[in-house]
């Protein structure tokens, strides 16, 4: 039996936009439409030339090779001829392969917001849409608060739908706008509208007030529509728009959807989906969610040790789809409620093989419940753990031993008479047998010694030329003046890969430092550095 073709419509640069906190640049822009045409979705939408001028300079060439890149606007305003409208122009002029209306499909709207009649709102919808039909473009319409309005005047908005999709648009779609609707009723409304409009011809475009853009959408699909509109990790504005990032392994893995449909995505497209989505994170600098469905670092996280021993004999007992499908691990956390069978779990993911009897693991199991009891937490810094696993089953070199540092901070006028802040940093270490002594500044203590650390470690230093300090969090335990600080530092390199380390110290500075030098001792025991 063939499956039925669904759509997957990202408006990513356009809805996603409206995120606060988001900000994209014209680079961005370019660089997430590539991304996105890469994973395999059918349409871009890039934004709203003639808006700003990022808009507009995204729209003067084609951004994507295999997506239909798409441009967003109003359709023609009331009280104006189409070749009086300035707006309809940039859209026309833009140089994408389709171009999505917005138009009004609440009677409300139309009289309060617009201040015109519903005949000429439907008369702007006709003309614009025929007009970029006669212009070359593929045409969208979407229907905005179209479940608000169907149940306030289901004819008129119905009304709506009908005049774009006659006047020759390809996709009609269906907004959730203000993202209150409920499952149910998305899906008695566009069965009903199907019955109008083909539904390989509707869309839906749902937000996630309500916590259900994804099932409210998966109803959407259920009804009939054959378009699913989202974004990456289900940014937008208020509290986002479904998803991509889960509706995708959804479609794939869940039979229900699997087994009827078929996406634009690739298996190998799919395998890539956790990191895409940390790239993106990474891009709009928003810490990624943990908790995201399929790609969150917790997603295939367990940390009792009856779940874990259960993982260990066979994952599927815990797991709904297996986490290597979208490019996710499984992770099994090491804390102070670990068992052996955690440890052993663990170790053996890190391609360390230790025996059940083996005593050092009750050394290890130990010193891990010890270090948790003064404030380090393990199952946030994967590498600190490794490091600490490796060296008391033995097998982490000595690169380098830091004998001392001091850093000074000195808040101060500069000669400009603005007020500046300088640290600096001196670290005396042994590096292969010899003393070494670095100075460097910075703009901030742990910059300094970062800084000073990196200028001075011999042979070492272009093993982590490419290490970046990508995170840093600070939590206070205890509270009060006698309050003991934990520093997580999340670090990357050119390779892509990210890692967590953890210092724990009554000072910053001191705590700081130990996840410092536990990144640099990760990154080059991982590099396979030979201790000079
Ligand atoms: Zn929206």
């Amino acid at each position: 039996m063939s499956k039925e073709r669904l759509y997957l419509f990202d408006t990513t640069l356009r809805d996603g936009a409206q995120t606060s906190g988001v900000d994209f640049s014209l680079a961005d822009k370019i660089l997430i439409a590539g991304m996105l045409d890469e994973l395999g979705v059918d349409y871009v939408e890039g934004g709203y030339p003639g808006a700003n001028p990022t808009d507009t300079g995204f729209f003067e060439e084609k951004r994507t090779d295999r997506a239909t890149f798409t441009a967003f606007g109003m359709t023609k305003r009331a009280g104006v001829s189409l070749s009086n409208d300035p707006g309809l122009r940039d859209l026309l002029a833009a140089h994408a392969d389709a171009i999505c209306f917005v138009a009004k499909t609440w009677d409300y709207h139309v009289e309060v917001a617009l201040k015109t009649s519903e005949q000429e709102n439907l008369e702007g919808i006709r003309q614009s849409v025929a007009a970029a039909r006669e212009a070359g473009r593929e045409v969208l319409l979407d229907c905005e608060h179209f479940f608000d309005g169907y149940k306030a005047n289901p004819a008129y908005a119905l009304a709506c739908a009908k005049a774009a999709h006659d006047a020759g648009a390809r996709w009609v779609v269906l907004c959730d706008t203000n993202g209150g609707t409920m499952p149910e009723e998305v899906a008695a409304i566009v069965a009903e509208v199907a019955k109008t409009i083909p539904g390989d011809h509707l869309g839906i475009h749902a937000h996630n007030d309500t916590d259900q853009a994804i099932a409210n959408s998966l109803a959407a699909v259920r009804a009939g529509a054959r378009q699913v509109q989202g974004t990456l990790n289900g940014i937008g504005e208020r509290c986002g728009n479904a998803s991509l990032t889960s509706l995708i392994p959804t479609l794939m893995l869940k039979p229900a959807y699997a087994e009827r449909f078929e996406i634009g995505i690739s298996e190998a497209g799919l395998a890539g989906l956790t990191p895409l989505a940390h790239r993106f994170d990474e891009l709009v600098n928003r810490a990624p969610n943990r908790q995201a469905a399929y790609v969150g670092a917790s997603a295939f996280t367990t940390k009792a040790g009856i779940h874990a021993s259960a993982i260990a004999r066979d994952p599927r007992t815990y797991e709904h789809v297996p986490p290597e499908k979208v490019g996710n691990r499984r992770h099994v956390l090491v804390s102070d409620q670990a068992g052996k069978a955690n440890l052993i779990a663990e170790l053996s993911r890190m391609g360390i093989a230790v025996d059940r009897a083996d005593r050092r693991l009750d050394t290890l199991l130990s010193e891990l419940k010890a270090r948790e009891a003064i404030g380090y937490a393990y199952e946030n810094a994967d590498a600190s753990f490794e490091l600490l696993a490796r060296r008391t089953l033995g097998d982490v070199p000595d690169y380098f031993e830091v004998e001392s540092f001091h850093v000074t901070v000195e808040r101060r006028h500069n000669a400009l008479g603005e007020l500046v802040s300088v640290s600096e940093a001196v670290v005396k270490m042994i590096v292969g047998g010899e003393r070494l002594l670095s100075v460097s500044e910075g703009n901030g203590p742990v910059n300094a010694l970062d800084r000073a650390l990196r200028k001075d470690l011999g042979d070492y230093r272009h093993a982590i030329a490419d290490l970046e300090l990508t995170d840093y969090r600070v939590r206070i335990l205890n509270g009060g003046t006698e309050a003991v600080t934990r520093v997580l530092i999340e670090s990357s390199d050119a390779s892509g890969d990210s890692w967590f380390t953890v210092g724990v110290s009554e000072n910053i500075v001191d705590a700081s430092f130990e996840a410092l030098i536990d990144s640099m001792t990760y990154k080059l025991m991982r590099a396979g550095v030979e201790p000079t």
